[in-house]
């Protein structure tokens, strides 16, 4: 049987980003090594790490004054490490809250100084984005999360402000071209659109950095991370490898228009689909609907089970709903192809 892969993540990769990264680990770059068994110091890995940053910042069209780090610790972390890098007692930071993500941003960031919610969506069950924010004087930064991978709402542009804005792309990094210029730091676990589990990355604006008042442990401190070029302990190798094989992956198939053009095919058909039969519904604002996580429900709530035991017949995998959601998540990242969305809708529409 096919399998159809909507995991959350981690999540599906492209086929032949698998194929190298399985060739890798039996012999690297024909060093007769192991990717796994090469020195992080060695010409052979910091070649990867320079031609991973250099795609990056290729992609997003960021110049010099841009640093790109591959940190560990996952996404959760950065809700952490943004603020104790960049918040104190003297600053401010402003949150959106539209979701499970960014309220664990909220909650880390109390840690380090005060913090404004600036936009809850929580009235409508994060139904919506609420894109009306009133930033308190004195804010250090924004922080939004541009794509609620639960909720399944998505920022489809970005909130012009006049402080520095933070974004959480965890979900939705290089789905498709954006303004990256935008932020002044954009981090992203890469499990999601961009890799394997085990590193982060994490874009930031140098100019940002030394404004807090705060001893910061070295392995947290982005300066030190920076100044030694990502490598100021053994970074995640691997994991570092298979994102630039998915960063090669994306320029090689037409960059990031091509991966929005796909993406937006993918969630045009599936979104129309479940608009157009009664049997399923979506909450989500329309134009708010993101198109890397589709969030739906069964109208009648009783069929959800049999639904789902369709799915694992037909061989569709991860799209039961996030536990404090229920109903239905299909997630669509770059790699996911066409042809597994137009599996899925057939079943849907034979369900109906
Ligand atoms: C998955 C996810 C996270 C958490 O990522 P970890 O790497 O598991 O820490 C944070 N933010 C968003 C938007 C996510 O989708």
């Amino acid at each position: 049987m096919q399998l159809h892969n909507f995991n959350s993540g981690p999540a599906i990769l492209p086929k032949e980003v698998l194929d190298e990264a399985a060739a890798a680990i039996h012999n690297f770059n024909n060093t007769g090594l192991s990717i796994l068994e090469i020195g992080h110091r060695t010409t052979h890995f910091v070649a990867v790490v320079e031609e991973a940053k250099t795609i990056v910042k290729r992609l997003m069209d960021i110049g010099d004054d841009y640093d790109v780090l591959f940190l560990q610790g996952g996404a959760t972390m950065q809700f952490m490490q943004v603020p104790m890098n960049l918040l104190d007692e003297n600053g401010m930071a402003a949150i959106c809250d539209n979701g499970v993500w960014g309220n664990k941003a909220v909650k880390e960031a109390k840690i380090f100084g005060p913090v404004t919610v600036v936009s809850d969506s929580s009235d409508k069950k994060h139904t919506y984005l609420n894109k009306e924010l009133n930033l308190p004087a004195g804010t250090s930064y924004l922080h939004i999360t541009t794509n609620n991978t639960v909720e399944g709402t998505q920022w489809h542009s970005y909130p012009q402000v006049n402080v520095p804005l933070i974004g959480d792309m965890s979900s939705d990094i290089f789905c498709r071209p954006a303004n990256f210029k935008q932020f002044d730091l954009i981090y992203a676990g890469a499990q999601k659109n961009m890799g394997a589990a085990g590193v982060t990355m994490v874009v930031l604006k140098k100019s940002l950095l030394g404004k807090v008042n705060r001893k910061i442990p070295a392995i947290l401190d982005y300066q030190k991370h920076i100044e030694a070029g990502s490598l100021l302990n053994t970074p995640p190798v691997f994991a570092i490898y298979v994102s630039l094989l998915t960063l090669r992956w994306i320029e090689k198939e037409g960059g990031l228009l091509e991966m929005q053009k796909r993406n937006e095919q993918k969630a045009n058909l599936l979104y129309q689909t479940i608009d157009e039969h009664p049997a399923f519904y979506c909450p989500i604002e329309k134009a708010d609907r993101s198109i890397m996580n589709a969030v739906f429900f069964l109208t009648d709530p009783n069929k959800e089970e049999s639904f789902l035991a369709v799915c694992k017949a037909q061989g569709m995998i991860g799209v039961k709903g996030y536990r404090t959601v229920g109903g239905i998540r299909v997630s669509m990242y770059n790699a996911l192809p066409l042809s597994s969305v137009q599996a899925f809708c057939d079943l849907m529409k034979n369900f109906s």
